[in-house]
């Protein structure tokens, strides 16, 4: 008993505060800095740290704050460009954005939080048992893929829903594009995608150019790539408008569509489809959409059907004090105060801004300063269509502005550019920080 608890640490205190002005009357008499913790090192959680510690470095009647990310590993995964061929270079090292703003990074998986005694309880990356005191919590763990329900017996099926999922993708298709085609089966050079949504397009129209780069043109080219849905359209996420565009694109690639279509049980390389078809592959990839993590469930609170958290206009957690919520794993609206707008997208393009409201408010919270409601008037869609181009949209109507070259332009601006964070320069950082 005494060996576990000496394996167990309790942490209180980061060892890099940000140093402000004085003191809240209250920490003043306990002694300490209150302590921001965040979970999560995606878009939501980094953009709240660099939110947080600008916050506290303008907040100057506050009063000192100590902040720390905790998170699975020490990376931002671009999971948006995870479609990519080379998917180990998506991400960006998080310490060379968090060092430079006094953030402390600490790694392990959170099992629980106990918002009673203001606690998390995480695994270290030593299987140790480390727990996490905070005065405010900033939840921002994410998503991840929403699996359809089919029997697999004897079989693998691939994703690209993390890091490590895309990775070993990457690597099965590397180790099938090597065997010689003469010394296997012709089937093996069929790729079929569960889930027409918007990452199953951009996955199914950029297959064959991952395919020749790992085999050559002329093999690609044989290749089968099949797009399943069990909908009756394609892309509806992303509603009718671009969608003759995303046809054309997906004819162009000479990606096979086949909707109304439901794979039943995969056994084997053998998928039995629910019109009773049969399809063989070695490679099925399953992009059927995502669903908050499951800390946000923990917490014993209702959640909406994608298993969000409802947040405030605060993006402060409703029902629980001392937690705010943001990205994938919040369910907020983007303008509160007028008709609510709409509810927030699983996107980094609502996860950066929300992670900064938060960040700003549950550091204004703990210095006793007003907080700012969260508020995205703009939203726009840029949806990669491979060798055909992309497909850029403005509004919640989706009316298409840009397509093909100019399109692909813009995505990868916006996949180069805007979803990376400033490193090393702390004055970058704390202004990629600051609320607009
Ligand atoms: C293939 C794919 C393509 C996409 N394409 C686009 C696109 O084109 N445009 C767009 O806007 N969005 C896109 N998205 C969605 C976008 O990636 C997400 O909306 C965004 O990543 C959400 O950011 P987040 O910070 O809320 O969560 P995440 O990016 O999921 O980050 C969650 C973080 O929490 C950590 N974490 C989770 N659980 C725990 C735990 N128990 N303990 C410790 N740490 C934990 C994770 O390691 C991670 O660091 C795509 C997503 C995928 C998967």
């Amino acid at each position: 008993m005494l060996r576990r608890w000496c394996q167990k640490h309790i942490e209180r205190r980061p060892r890099i505060g940000l140093k402000n002005a004085a003191m809240t009357e209250a920490n003043e008499g306990a002694g300490k800095m209150p302590d921001l913790l965040i979970i999560g090192g995606g878009y939501a959680g980094l953009w709240a740290a660099m939110a947080a510690a600008r916050r506290a470095q303008d907040g100057v009647s506050g009063g000192d704050l100590s902040i720390r990310l905790l998170t699975r590993d020490a990376y931002l995964t671009h999971r948006p460009r995870l479609y990519e061929s080379n998917p180990q270079d998506m991400r960006t090292p998080l310490g060379p954005v968090l060092e430079p703003i006094g953030v402390e990074l600490a790694l392990g998986e959170v099992n629980a939080i106990d918002p009673t005694a203001r606690r998390v309880r995480a695994t270290g990356p030593e299987g140790q048992d480390n727990e996490y005191q905070y005065d405010g919590l900033i939840l921002a763990a994410g998503s991840v893929l929403r699996r359809p329900a089919m029997e697999t017996v004897n079989a693998r099926t691939w994703c690209i829903d993390d890091h490590a999922s895309a990775v070993a993708l990457d690597q099965h298709l590397t180790a099938r594009m090597a065997i010689p085609e003469a010394d296997g089966d012709a089937n093996d050079d069929t790729v079929v995608i569960i889930g027409a949504g918007f990452t199953g397009i951009e996955l199914a129209t950029e297959m064959r150019g991952r395919l020749a780069e790992h085999g050559g043109t002329a093999r690609a080219e044989r290749a089968r790539v099949i797009l399943l849905d069990a909908a009756p359209t394609i892309s509806e996420d992303l509603g009718p408008v671009p969608r003759p565009h995303i046809l054309e694109a997906l004819r162009a690639a000479r990606v096979e569509v086949r909707l109304n279509t439901m794979v039943q049980r995969i056994e084997n390389d053998q998928l039995t489809l629910n019109d009773g078809g049969v399809i063989t592959s070695s490679t099925v990839i399953v992009t059927t959409g995502a669903r908050a993590n499951s800390l946000a469930a923990s917490l014993g609170l209702d959640t909406d059907a994608m298993g969000r958290l409802f947040v405030d206009e605060n993006l402060s957690v409703e029902g629980l004090a001392g937690i705010h919520a943001a990205g994938d794993i919040a369910h907020a609206l983007t303008e509160p105060g007028t008709d609510g707008g709409h509810v927030a997208l699983m996107s980094c393009q609502h996860a950066m801004p929300m992670g900064k409201a938060a960040g700003y408010n549950a550091a204004s919270v703990l210095m006793n300063l007003a907080s700012r409601p969260y508020k995205q008037a703009r939203y726009v869609t840029c949806v990669d269509l491979g060798p055909w181009g992309a497909v850029f949209s403005t509004g919640w109507e989706r009316q298409v502005e840009l397509i093909k070259a100019e399109a692909k332009a813009r995505k990868q601006f916006v996949m180069t550019e805007v979803i990376y964070p400033p490193m090393h320069d702390r004055a970058a950082i704390l202004e990629a920080g600051a609320l607009t």
